[in-house]
């Protein structure tokens, strides 16, 4: 027997259509590439994204034509991507941290037929568009008074583009499982590989994502992601924001400390998402002004482990809560957040931090396990960990042109590199990418668990723990730092400071100190560099 409810195709318009009726004068604010903050609301982008929509099908772009964005958080990238989807196409979004040769193999790998670019990225733009066959149009998004000077042909401005258009659209009839969206993740080995999402995925997992226990969005929250919507859907916030008619904010090309904290407070942000490094910079911005958060309730931190003095500083110093969350690309990004069940509800001091460290559990839409080497299942005791997989309707089930099959099983399950423990609440914790966890004499070490520990310390500003060969014990840990400016932190202090808080046989056999770390596109540590840079490093004691 079939239910009789109506077939409601789960697809993007019907995302920024509901916020064009239900919440048409809520506000979007971006801090323009141009300069100036520019406010605009959930109506326009409608009305706009409708004639994104309408100029890319008069000028012959297609369902299914893969249009790229090479562009900052800001109300035009909005626009541009509901447009994109609204008729048929798929947005592709690029990641201008990457080299313009890689930019350009990724676009030809998706074969992009036009692109929407900020002018920030013209230099990129002007490398990368001769090289790419596919590409017919590139749309700069500004007006024509800011336009920059080009070369490149089929160059136009977005609102001169616009100008010409009146939005007399009716979206295309895009089925729920037509792909809406790509990113190609940011692999530290091999060709990056293209993940593709559905118009279905991305309403799924918005819906999830604006959760109480997840997000936690509403019509009353100010939203601010500095995450990018080029690294992941900015966490899914470009779905679920206009789903939900949360006020949004962008940050534009600035995410410095005194920027961010400008539009925190101007805007009466309550809620905000970002990797480690962007709370970084904003807590220095406040200790060295004494400036309070008075109106942000919540900071979602992921995309690399967020260290236990970060929680602390927001909590005791703000009054801040923080949520770690995890996630890849492949999971749409939301694999799993830490907000408190109920038995956890009365937690304090150490215990809480102890729970917050830990990466969170999976929300409805998201399962977990962990296997060992042999595929067998783990239990959860929260410390017995293994190689997590995952599965689900945001989850991807393999990568566009059919690479890293190995990562697919046919159970569904997508082994995601990770190494992670889950506790009996089923709080999972990550303690590696599987790359990375350093073997020594058969046991397993967690560099994040290290990295975390030593980044506690008042003088160090970065922490990096890598495996180097060891004659008796395979690998050892060595401790990588970068000092605080000013600080002339010890070898011996830093060993001090870690010993009894991990097992003894997990301390680093050596610290060294450098004036930086290697990072990744999407402000990940280097490891694989920093293991190159340190290949002939030897232990004094081995
Ligand atoms: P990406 O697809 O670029 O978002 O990268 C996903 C990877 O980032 C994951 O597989 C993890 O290795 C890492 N990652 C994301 N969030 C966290 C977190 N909260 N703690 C530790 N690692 C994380």
């Amino acid at each position: 027997m079939h239910g009789l409810m109506q077939d409601w195709p789960l697809v993007c318009s019907r995302i920024i259509d509901y916020a064009g009726r239900q919440f048409p004068a809520r506000e979007v604010v971006d801090r323009s590439i141009e300069g100036p903050i520019r406010r605009t609301n959930y109506g326009q982008i409608r009305i706009r994204a409708l004639k994104v929509a309408q100029g890319l099908a008069r000028e012959g772009f297609k369902p299914g034509d893969r249009i790229g964005t090479l562009a900052w958080n800001s109300s035009r990238h909005l626009e541009a991507w509901y447009g994109i989807m609204g008729m048929g196409g798929v947005y592709h979004t690029l990641n201008p941290r990457l080299f313009p040769d890689q930019i350009a193999w990724i676009m030809n790998h998706a074969e992009d037929a036009a692109l929407f670019a900020d002018i920030t990225f013209m230099p990129i733009v002007e490398k990368v568009a001769p090289l790419v066959k596919s590409l017919r149009k590139v749309i700069v998004l500004t007006d024509a008074a800011h336009m920059p000077e080009t070369k490149l042909d089929n160059v136009v401005s977005y609102e001169e583009w616009l100008g010409g258009l009146d939005g007399d659209y009716t979206w295309y009839d895009s089925a729920e499982a037509d792909a809406s969206g790509m990113c190609y993740t940011s692999g530290t080995t091999g060709d990056p590989k293209g993940v593709v999402y559905s118009h279905r995925s991305n309403v799924l997992h918005a819906l999830i994502a604006a959760q109480v226990d997840a997000l936690g969005l509403g019509s009353r929250e100010v939203v601010l992601p500095v995450v990018p919507m080029f690294h992941a859907n900015a966490w899914s916030i470009a779905h679920s924001a206009p789903m939900v008619g949360s006020k949004l904010v962008m940050p534009g090309a600035r995410m410095d400390g005194e920027a961010i904290y400008e539009l925190l407070d101007t805007e009466k942000v309550t809620l905000s998402a970002a990797v480690p490094t962007v709370w970084l910079m904003l807590l220095q911005y406040l200790e060295e002004t004494g400036k309070k958060l008075p109106h942000l309730r919540k900071v979602v931190i992921g995309g690399s482990a967020c260290p236990r003095s970060m929680t602390q500083k927001f909590r005791d110093n703000y009054d801040v809560d923080v949520i770690h969350a995890w996630g890849m690309t492949e999971m749409s990004p939301l694999g799993s957040l830490g907000s408190l069940k109920p038995q956890m509800a009365d937690l304090t001091g150490d215990a809480l931090l102890d729970l917050k460290e830990k990466q969170g559990y999976a929300p409805f839409g998201v399962e977990m396990k962990i296997t060992d080497d042999d595929n067998r299942e783990l239990t959860w005791d929260g410390k017995t960990f293994g190689r997590l997989k995952v599965r689900g309707p945001a989850v991807a089930k393999a990568y566009y042109g059919g690479a890293g099959t190995d990562q697919f099983d046919d159970e569904g399950w997508f082994d995601t590199g990770d190494v992670a423990h889950i506790d009996a609440d089923g709080y999972m914790q990550i303690t590696d990418r599987a790359k990375d966890v350093i073997k020594s004499g058969g046991e397993w070490i967690s560099t994040i668990d290290l990295e975390n520990l030593a980044v506690g310390h008042p003088d160090v500003a970065e922490a990096a723990v890598i495996g180097v060969v060891h004659p008796k014990w395979d690998e050892r840990p060595l401790l990588v730092i970068v000092r605080k400016p000013g600080r002339e932190p010890s070898k011996e202090e830093l060993l001090a400071y870690m010993e009894g808080k991990v097992a003894k046989w997990w301390m680093p056999d050596d610290v060294v100190f450098v004036e930086e770390i290697p990072h990744t596109a999407t402000g990940k540590i280097q490891k694989i560099t920093l293991r190159e840079q340190f290949k002939d490093y030897r232990f004094p004691t081995a």
